[in-house]
């Protein structure tokens, strides 16, 4: 392939361009691929039909999919840690699909029939809403509109989801949101009314929870490991299909740098590995690379760590780039609040947090105060959080909560909670000590508090009227440390409805594809904690494998 100079150099300053926009210097992935030049074919160490990037949800599904459309395609999925799964398998495994036989049933049951009426185009409208408009509509239609196809897909395949939950009538909604100018001033919290209040409260989540699955061993599993597991067992089946753990990915080979074809994947160790019909991207987010988070979003430290799968640190993100690939909404870090400081592998709503979510607790900083409203891990909000810890200058903060604010967990959850998260104390005072503050602050601050439950109304920090419902004032206390993770990253590489990654300008990449969170125009601002990754990498796993392996192999 001869790339004439003016267009090599045009190519690369747009390059350059979008590394630097998106902070992506940050990823430490080596040397890139190095272009052909229209010389001598590239030699190959290996190949294959399909080469498929991370051994996670979505490098299984598209490796399932692949198999299911030609079995006798030979197929490598590359996954850079030694174990697969990804954030995949640390995650909730709940999945976001409407339609389903078990979201009905729930809106009859509960007596809320809204879901019966529902459509696809609905569905479109709230998860456009819920992104704050930054998705892209024809990839995030092709999200919505398939979702409950997919989710009986992955039925057939074995996973069973137990239950539903949906949001109607949020007990979220701010008393006084005007209360606080940090919220206000939060860079997302773009759709207001002329009240201040924010319209995305009400949006509604199709939220199919619970996913168990007995895998070929006889293991009962749950969560995002039933889900994990009932690929992997499927994935299995496949005489074609190799799962290679230990085989990180540094480099993508495209004919000329950033022209032609792609052709193959360049392996850490040098190995060079063919793809005869094409590359699918699925390498996860960048939540595991503090610095490159920092770049797209000034405000989380380059020390944050993630609570998602470690090996995601947006290697491929800079490999794609530097073959043409455009990112987008690199910005849109999502952040988990309440994780345990003691244990970075606690976030999030861990069980071993024995509180009954915010109306039972209050948050302090180190100084004994209250800082903001109490959230915590509400989409919606987590941009104003982010404005205030990082204003504030806030690393870590405690909760306070009594024994009236105890939800139902087993010993085991009591027994590890002075282990991961923090401490039972019997008076306030011991709950200062433990936090390291003036005991007479703590004190004032709860009084407050319990003033404001007593009113409905927190002056301080509008905290939803429907969350003061719980006054702390019986012993014992408690109190745990808490801190901040990168949970998921929603932008990455732009494709098109086809699940092929485009170029800067816009054009597809020949033989390069993406599923995943590998993506950016799915979700927009949010990925959504609602079980939209589990119906993302199901959509966009199956449809670049669809059309992946239907392309002729290349000469
Ligand atoms: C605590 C937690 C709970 C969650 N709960 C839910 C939930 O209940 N429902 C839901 O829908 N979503 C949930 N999510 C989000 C969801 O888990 C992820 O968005 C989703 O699993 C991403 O899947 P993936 O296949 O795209 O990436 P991953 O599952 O992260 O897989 C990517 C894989 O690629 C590998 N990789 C990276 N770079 C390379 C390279 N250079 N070479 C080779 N391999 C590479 C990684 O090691 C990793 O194994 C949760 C996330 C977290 C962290």
């Amino acid at each position: 392939m001869n790339i004439d100079r003016r267009n090599l150099l045009k190519g690369a300053a747009v390059i350059g361009g979008v590394a630097a926009l998106s902070g992506l210097a940050a990823c430490n992935t080596g040397t890139p691929s190095t272009p052909s030049g229209g010389g001598d074919k590239p030699k190959w160490d290996e190949e294959f039909d399909i080469v498929i990037v991370g051994g996670g949800g979505a490098g299984l599904i598209a490796g399932i999919q692949c198999g299911l459309d030609d079995p006798a395609a030979s197929i490598i999925i590359l996954e850079k840690m030694s174990a697969a799964g990804g954030s995949t398998s640390l995650s909730g495994g709940n999945i976001g699909a409407m339609g389903t036989k078990n979201l009905l049933d729930f809106a009859e049951s509960s007596g809320n029939p809204i879901y019966k009426n529902d459509t696809h185009q609905m569905y479109l409208e709230d998860k456009l809403k819920a992104g704050c408009y930054f998705g892209h509509p024809p990839i995030t239609k092709l999200f919505c509109f398939n979702s409950t196809d997919n989710f009986n897909w992955n039925e057939s395949l074995g996973i069973k989801w137990n239950g539903s939950r949906y949001y109607e009538n949020p007990v979220e909604e701010p008393s006084n949101w005007r209360v606080s100018k940090l919220y206000q001033a939060s860079q997302y919290m773009s759709v207001f009314d002329n009240t201040g209040m924010s319209d995305m409260v009400n949006r509604r989540f199709r939220y199919n929870i619970g996913s168990t699955y007995t895998n070929v061993k006889g293991e009962n599993l749950t969560g995002g490991r039933a889900d994990f597991g009932c690929w992997m067992d499927n994935f299995a089946k496949n005489p074609n299909g190799e799962l290679r753990t230990d085989a990180p990915v540094k480099s993508i080979v495209r004919e000329g740098q950033i022209t032609g074809d792609v052709t193959g994947v360049v392996l850490e160790d040098g190995k060079r590995i063919r793809a005869k019909r094409a590359v699918i991207l699925a390498a996860g987010g960048y939540h595991g690379n503090g610095d490159l988070v920092h770049q797209c979003d000034p405000r989380v430290p380059t020390d944050v760590k993630t609570s998602g799968g470690p090996g995601c640190t947006g290697d491929m993100l800079l490999a794609a780039q530097l073959v043409g690939a455009q990112v987008v909404n690199m910005q849109c870090v999502q952040i988990d609040f309440g994780g345990s400081v003691k244990e970075p592998s606690m976030s999030g709503n861990n069980s071993s947090n024995i509180l009954n979510g915010p109306r039972t607790f209050v948050e302090v900083s180190k100084a004994g105060k209250r800082f903001w409203p109490e959230k915590g891990n509400d989409e919606q909000y987590m941009d104003a959080e982010n404005c205030i810890l990082h204003a504030e200058g806030i690393r870590s903060w405690f909760r306070v909560g009594d024994k009236n604010g105890l939800a139902n967990r087993t010993p085991e959850n009591f027994d590890q909670f002075e282990k991961i998260y923090g401490k039972v104390c019997q008076t306030l005072d011991e709950a200062a000590s433990f936090i390291g503050c003036p005991a007479a602050t703590l004190k004032e601050t709860i009084t407050n508090y319990n003033k404001y439950v007593d009113a409905k109304k927190d002056d301080e920090w509008g905290k939803a009227k429907g969350y003061l419902t719980n006054k702390i004032e019986t012993p014992p206390f408690y109190v745990s440390e808490h801190t901040f993770y990168c949970r998921t990253t929603p932008g990455g590489l732009k494709i098109d409805t086809d699940s092929q990654v485009v170029d800067v300008m816009g054009n597809k990449i020949p033989r390069l594809f993406a599923a995943g969170e590998q993506t950016g125009n799915v979700h927009g601002r949010f990925r959504n904690n609602g079980g939209d990754s589990m119906c993302d990498v199901t959509c966009f796993g199956r449809l670049s494998a669809q059309v992946a392996i239907k392309l002729k192999s290349a000469e």
